[in-house]
């Protein structure tokens, strides 16, 4: 497994697990690296407010590990097809 280069402040998928939102690939941004565990961070987690029903549109996820497979609940780089196209 390669390391993902990790930061504060970076933007990553988050894999949904609850209901409305399981499977899905939503934004989030590292907010605190976990130092003792490998590429385990928090996450503020951005949903569709209408989608995921819930009152708030963002929330924390106080312990989050890497996964390079994408499983449900898992934090990863967000690929390259969902990346902005470089400006030419
Ligand atoms: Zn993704």
């Amino acid at each position: 497994m390669s390391q993902p280069d990790l930061y504060v402040g970076k933007i990553v998928h988050f894999v949904g697990v609850s209901d409305q939102v399981r499977g899905r690939h939503l934004p989030a941004i590292v907010v605190r690296i976990l130092e003792d565990q490998v590429n385990r961070v928090v996450l503020t987690i951005f949903t569709d407010q209408i989608e995921s029903g819930v009152a708030s549109s963002s929330r924390r996820e106080p312990s989050v590990s890497y996964s390079a497979e994408m499983a449900p609940g898992t934090w990863h780089d967000i690929e390259e097809c969902h990346r902005p196209r470089e400006k030419t």
